[in-house]
């Protein structure tokens, strides 16, 4: 598995024509040797692989890696440029998108005249498409949520607080094998429901309310995504309104995901739906996000977005209407693109449930 990821690099090396490549975005160590630790540094030339960590993480590292030699430092960038001594090497590429000034110039005091090259973001690109064993962890941590969605969703009733409903889920979710959440939930009930990222709150939802609960859970490091508008009590028109818009933009985007197709047209399919029922400019962010060892990810699904859809991407489909001083609706499902189509890991139904 992992010579197959490491060999998606090779197309690095010969655009850059670096000798070795310094890894420090912890997503992709994890991706590329299995390392789960917080702190550490991976280097890798077109054979081999290094990783560098602390004395915490020594026994850790040996235990969760393979193909990988642990080298344990005391300073990091002291142990890079050893290392890189000992090995002769010269042009090293770095991410550098994901180290900060301060590590960067001390780095480079450190690398003393080798040359360093930027590879910017380029390497959370090799994590888009997924292979059969990420598919089967994000497939299992998406059950799991969606069952604990499941389990408490009959609670959403006028009376009960936003923040007891984020809190039951979490429990259910943990209850059955997860780590843990993979974001703080947003539970937006009422008006706050015209917030698209309206966090928990003391609210107490009331009779008639929609209410948007965005959850996920994390599990061996992979995430879930997953949001359901629910109705407490019943909702009026234009609440059953914009609910049947959204579902159908929705719906009518996961049937149009097949591999070839640019992320912006997909957006399109839904976004364009929405503005011809009156309420585009109540849509305001992108279509999805990949989903994997980090909660957003490749690929981008928005109108800026011209990546082609490939079998193996994992992403979500989440439209939204929101409405300033009124409320909203978001509905998200996670799906992985197959040859012809699309599969949903996430597994509630998304007719409108109404308490
Ligand atoms: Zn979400
Ligand atoms: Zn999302």
């Amino acid at each position: 598995m992992l010579k197959i990821r490491r060999a998606k690099l090779e197309q690095f090396f010969v655009k850059h024509g670096f000798d070795a490549l310094l890894v420090s975005n912890l997503p992709n160590i994890r991706y590329l040797c299995g390392f789960s630790g917080s702190e550490g540094v991976l280097l890798l030339t077109r054979e081999s692989a290094w990783l560098l960590c602390d004395s915490r993480y020594t026994t850790q590292a040996a235990a969760e890696t393979v193909d990988t030699e642990i080298r344990q430092f005391s300073e990091k960038h002291d142990a890079v440029s050893n290392l890189l001594d000992e090995l002769k090497l010269d042009r090293i590429g770095f991410e550098s998108a994901h180290i900060t000034v301060a590590a960067f110039m001390e780095l480079s005091a450190k690398l003393k005249g080798r040359q360093m090259v930027p590879v910017g973001a380029d390497l959370d690109q090799i994590r888009a498409n997924k292979d059969q064993d990420e598919i089967v962890r994000l497939a299992a941590v998406a059950r799991i949520a969606s069952d604990s969605l499941q389990a408490v969703i009959g609670m959403v009733r006028p009376g009960i607080g936003e923040a007891d409903i984020a809190r039951e889920l979490e429990f259910e979710m943990r209850r059955r094998g997860a780590d843990g959440r993979s974001f703080d939930f947003i539970v937006a009930s009422g008006q706050r429901g015209a917030m698209p990222h309206g966090r928990a709150s003391d609210k107490i939802v009331a009779s008639g309310e929609l209410v948007t609960i965005d959850y996920g859970a994390v599990m061996d490091g992979y995430c879930s995504d997953e949001t359901v508008t629910v109705a407490a009590g019943q909702p009026d028109l234009r609440c059953r309104e914009i609910y049947d818009i959204t579902l159908e933009a929705h719906d009518r985007a996961i049937s149009a995901v097949r591999p070839g197709i640019s992320c912006r047209e997909l957006d399109a399919v839904a976004r364009d739906f929405i503005k011809e029922r009156g309420y585009g400019e109540y849509f305001g962010h992108g279509l999805g996000h990949g989903v994997g060892l980090e909660i957003h990810e490749k690929p981008v699904v928005s109108p800026r977005s011209e990546t082609i859809i490939e079998e193996g991407m994992v992403f979500t489909i989440e439209p939204g209407i929101y409405i300033p001083g009124f409320g909203g609706v978001r509905i998200e499902d996670t799906i992985t693109v197959t040859s012809d189509g699309c599969k949903l890991l996430t597994q509630v139904p998304k007719t409108l449930m109404m308490n």
